[in-house]
């Protein structure tokens, strides 16, 4: 076992209403069919976990189906902030950036903000300096103001909430489509990394930062225990520091990845009737996802083995 890889990658927690129609069924299996397929040929050819958590979250981003970089949804403003935080199970070092704009890649922004700022956070206008200082550039607004999107902040705006992007509560109804990202890896040398990218959730006030980019809570990664990657409301995952929470279970209780996650998913239940979802691949390679809402959009490819895509 030692030397094969695993890797597994999300597209975000809720009801997803709006997949019971079987051609967007099919659009969101195929992207992340085509995502882990790519994923396992960089791993086959020596990608570390960094690399490829950062490949498939960048991928994932560039995708308008999911909430996240392109696909982003909208404040109450009517803008884009994104968060997206990444980490190396290698030495716990992290990398995040919080509430930013005009980022095509938050992902690759917060692997900057790891490999090349002595920070852990950046966010917004000084995450912006930041980018700018590395060369990255500015995308104009038009990329992220889909129609899709400024439907879908009408409506929440008209109920005078704020929601999750695949929002599952009675009334969500159809315009929850998309949805936050994820991915985790363990390479062939069994490092482990994670990385999570989001939109936040639809109608949220400005500034407001939600799990994703918070290291214990939207992500973890430590070679010594497993690699986590969460979605669902950020202020319940926040609370349950989850991603922490299913990596400690690990290191206390000596459990695998499927009692880790069922354990993780009853105490986020339990603790702060929590509505989300999370990923895992522990240090052996065994993969394991759980929700506490109606679905959760992941795919995986344990050990090398078969892509195996599901809601
Ligand atoms: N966790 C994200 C947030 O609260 C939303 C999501 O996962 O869909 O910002």
């Amino acid at each position: 076992m030692a030397k094969t890889f695993s890797l597994m990658i999300h597209g975000g927690a809720g009801a997803l209403d709006n997949i019971k129609d079987d051609r967007i069924a099919v659009r969101y299996l195929e992207s992340l069919r085509v995502i882990l397929e790519h994923g396992r040929e960089s791993l086959a050819q020596d990608a570390t976990a960094v690399e490829a958590v950062e490949t498939c979250a960048s991928q994932l981003e560039d995708d308008p189906l999911f909430n996240a970089g392109c696909g982003s949804v909208l404040t109450e403003h009517g803008h884009v902030e994104m968060d997206a935080g990444i980490m190396d199970g290698r030495d716990l070092t992290a990398g995040a950036v919080a509430a930013v704009s005009n980022i095509a890649n938050p992902i690759q922004l917060a692997r900057l903000v790891m490999d090349g700022s002595e920070h852990l956070m950046l966010s917004g206008e000084g995450a912006l300096r930041f980018a700018d200082h590395c060369g990255m550039e500015r995308t104009p607004d038009h990329y992220f103001l889909t129609p899709e999107r400024v439907a879908q902040l009408n409506t929440a705006r008209l109920k005078h909430r704020v929601m999750l992007d695949h929002d599952d509560a009675e009334d969500a109804g159809e315009e929850q489509k998309y949805g936050t990202i994820g991915a985790v890896a363990r390479d062939a040398s069994g490092n482990l990394a994670a990385a999570t990218s989001t939109g936040g959730i639809v109608n949220k006030r400005m500034g407001r930062v939600g799990d994703s980019p918070v290291i214990g809570a939207g992500l973890y990664a430590d070679n010594e225990t497993c690699a986590v990657s969460a979605t669902g409301y950020g202020e319940h995952l926040m609370r349950a520091v989850i991603a922490k929470t299913i990596s400690d279970l690990i290191l206390f209780q000596g459990y695998g990845a499927q009692d880790a996650v069922t354990a993780g998913i009853a105490y986020l239940q339990r603790k702060v009737a929590g509505r989300g979802g999370v990923i895992v691949i522990d240090k052996a390679g065994y993969c394991a996802g759980g929700f506490t809402t109606r679905k959760m959009i992941h795919g995986w490819i344990e050990h090398g083995g078969e892509t195996i895509c599901r809601f």
